[in-house]
């Protein structure tokens, strides 16, 4: 059994960046770029109005009340044919290029008019309402560098700067295989002996919550030769191979058999972590698998703990893993001390301070307890019971 810091270190010096991609903007979404991003045009193209007004010359106002006489209307995409002279003022369009001669643009609820005869009260200053040429990018600007991640926000941002297609980060394919004989579908009777198979269904939501390609092969038998050709196919297949089940010490737990007959380099098969403590990673060429236990709540820990910092650092994200910050408890809590104690609670903020509740038993089947929580407190190795007020590390979970 090896320390959890240490197996994630051994995962994460195993899961290597993948090479990058051109795809189109509209996939880009929660991706990294793999390319430095720089502005083809400025931005914005022209000097253009931020407001629904009249545009002027700013010198033609004073202190007083100063006429114009209107002398067109501009609208947003239109090409300003006319020079403002001295005296005159165009109705301009949110988003319309300000024409020549004008400096200003005054907000049509600021002004009064009659027929062609504009009336405005007070000083304009030179720029009032306007969006310079240039003044957000300039072109050639510098404005993503490779490494970033790709939010709403930056998609917008791309599109404005003409670039239909950008170069990512592949994203992994995750091969789900669900090991077990005791499973029937999620459409099926319980009959006696049987449950209904959670994994498959938790896992696929687990790695589309990454954003990867995800694939699952369905259930595969507790037989040794069915679950090597599953494993063996798997790795073929994809960049990533999880398997559910299988891999405590019973007589049908094959996954460690098989992954010697394969040849893997098994780096570990035990971790000092509640729930999930069976967890199994190994490498074959440059894939990597893990062989994640059968129980529901282990399951999502295991992944959650070591699965998704791989896939994410494969990906090019930078937030490998997620904050953890303290939290106080409001509840009391016990551990057997034994291992790094995953205990799932409800976190909740209250004036600036993190507080978490018990959601119930954390036994590793108890996926409703999951249901029921936010994030997580670690009951670190050692210590065998915390109490209401004490200050854990917790963070949230499926970010
Ligand atoms: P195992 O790790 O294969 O020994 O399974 C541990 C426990 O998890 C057993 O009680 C199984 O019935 C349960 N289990 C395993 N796989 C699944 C699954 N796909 N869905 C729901 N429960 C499962
Ligand atoms: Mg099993």
């Amino acid at each position: 059994m090896i320390k959890l810091c240490k197996a994630l270190d051994v995962v994460l010096d195993n899961a290597s960046l993948l090479e990058s991609e051109t795809i189109p903007l509209n996939e880009a979404l929660n991706r990294v770029l793999a390319e430095n991003i720089n502005s083809k045009d400025n931005l914005p193209p022209f000097n253009k109005s931020s407001m629904d007004g009249y545009a002027l010359k700013s010198t033609d106002t004073g202190e007083g009340q100063s006429k114009f006489k209107i002398v067109g209307s501009i609208k947003a995409g239109d090409v300003p044919r006319t020079e403002i002279k001295k005296g005159e003022a165009i109705k301009i369009m949110t988003g319309a290029a300000v024409p020549k001669g004008a400096d200003a643009v005054i907000q049509i609820e600021k002004v009064k008019t009659c027929k062609d005869e504009l009336e405005v009260c007070g000083k304009v200053c030179e720029g009032k309402n306007v969006l310079m040429e240039g003044e957000e990018i300039k072109k050639g600007d510098s404005v993503f560098e490779r490494g970033t991640f790709l939010r709403p926000s930056e998609i917008g941002m791309l599109a404005s700067l003409g670039y239909g297609r950008v170069q990512c980060y592949r994203k992994p394919k995750i091969i789900i295989i669900t090991t077990g004989d005791e499973l029937v579908g999620v459409d099926d009777k319980i009959t006696e002996g049987k449950v209904r198979n959670c994994n498959e269904y938790a896992l696929v939501a687990l790695s589309k919550n990454l954003n990867v390609s995800v694939k699952s092969y369905g259930i595969v038998e507790d037989q040794k030769e069915k679950i090597l050709g599953a494993v063996k196919n798997a790795l073929e297949e994809g960049d990533i191979v999880i398997t559910s089940g299988g891999v405590s010490v019973g007589d049908y737990d094959f996954i460690e058999d098989v992954l010697h007959e394969i040849g893997a380099d098994i780096k570990f098969t035990s971790v000092e972590v509640k729930p999930g403590k069976p967890v199994t990673f190994a490498t074959f060429k440059n894939k990597l698998f893990f062989g994640l236990p059968g129980n529901p709540l282990s399951v999502i820990n295991t992944f959650e703990v070591f699965a998704a910092p791989a896939v994410k650092k494969m990906m090019g994200r930078k937030d490998v893993i997620n904050d953890e910050f303290p939290v106080i408890l409001e509840d009391d809590f016990k551990s057997k001390g034994d291992r790094d104690n995953y205990i799932y609670v409800n976190i909740e903020k209250k004036d600036g301070k993190y507080y978490a509740r018990n959601t119930g038993m954390q036994s590793s089947n108890a996926l409703f307890t999951l249901t029921r929580s936010n994030g997580v407190i670690i009951i670190k190795k050692g210590i065998k019971s915390v109490r209401a007020g004490d200050i854990l590390n917790g963070k949230f979970i499926f970010k």
